[in-house]
């Protein structure tokens, strides 16, 4: 057998499947179930766009992917590897908190109301995680973190506190963050809902940018504009179920269902 090429050990390397795999999340707060069996794949390099009436999951489904919602049954996989939990015979048992934060680590979260250290420079709370949770050199974590706050047009606030930006400002600094982590995927909860309107496209440019350049993503959002043009799948959610999904033009466009097309009657 001839030897491998580059290309061939490369590309062996390179996972292929699902970076999500989410089979049968359901989750209650109290009596209510808010997740009813939720099944649903992510694909390298794809930007997903999870949609759908206020209070229909959307923000709960998303939190499970890195276990800040635990489930009450079902699993979450990020490339293969269990999420929250580990296999004890038949049963799955949780794991301990470091565990969990060495997973969560590998996940970028962006918060509706950003969710900055107050009492950090830009740059510390961009640096403190990859020092703290994922033990790397602070010089070279700093190095990497200017070029992100450059990527976001925010080199020149390094060394200012979050109170002395705008929220625009803010959540592009929560990206760079979330970047920071070299994260394998990136989560965003509604990351323009708490901005002012002005506001709101200097956030979707960043996150046109990333899509742009293959970050494997998973986005709440309500700017249906923003889904069209990006999404390379589009989740519809509604009462705590996956009512349809497809790309952007089947569920934007050719909705089948009427829940959908209710949805959309309303928001657009
Ligand atoms: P969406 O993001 O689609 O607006 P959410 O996932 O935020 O929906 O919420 C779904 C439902 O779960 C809502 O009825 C909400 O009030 C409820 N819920 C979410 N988080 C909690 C919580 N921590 N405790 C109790 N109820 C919650």
């Amino acid at each position: 057998m001839s030897a491998p090429t580059a290309a061939r050990v490369e590309a062996a390397e390179v996972p292929t499947g699902p970076v999500v795999e989410l089979r049968g999340i359901r989750k209650s707060f109290g009596r209510t179930e808010v997740l009813r069996g939720i099944d649903l794949d992510v694909l390298p390099g794809t930007v997903t766009v999870l949609l759908g009436p206020s209070g229909s999951g959307k923000s709960t489904l998303l939190r499970t992917i890195n276990h800040l919602e635990k489930v009450d049954a079902g699993t979450v996989r990020v490339h293969g590897e269990l999420i929250g939990y580990r296999r004890a015979g038949r049963h799955l048992r949780e794991l301990h908190e470091r565990e969990v934060l060495r997973q969560r680590s590998r996940i970028g979260f962006v918060f509706q109301d950003f969710n900055l250290f107050p009492h950090l420079t830009v740059l510390e709370n961009v640096v403190e995680a990859p020092v703290s949770a994922q033990r790397r050199d602070r010089r070279e974590v700093e190095t990497e973190a200017l070029a992100l706050l450059e990527r976001v047009g925010l080199r020149d606030k390094a060394r200012e506190y979050p109170r002395r930006l705008s929220g625009g400002q803010q959540q592009r600094v929560a990206i760079a963050r979330a970047l920071a982590l070299r994260p394998e995927l990136v989560l965003f909860d509604k990351p323009t809902s708490a901005l002012d309107p002005e506001l709101v496209g200097e956030v979707l440019d960043v996150l046109r940018d990333l899509a742009g350049s293959g970050t494997t993503m998973v986005v709440v959002t309500h700017e249906i504009g923003f889904a069209r043009e990006v999404a390379d799948r589009v989740v519809f959610l509604s009462d705590g179920v996956v009512v349809e999904e497809g790309t952007a033009a089947q569920v934007l466009d050719a909705p089948q269902h009427e829940r959908t097309r209710a949805f959309l009657a309303r928001v657009l």
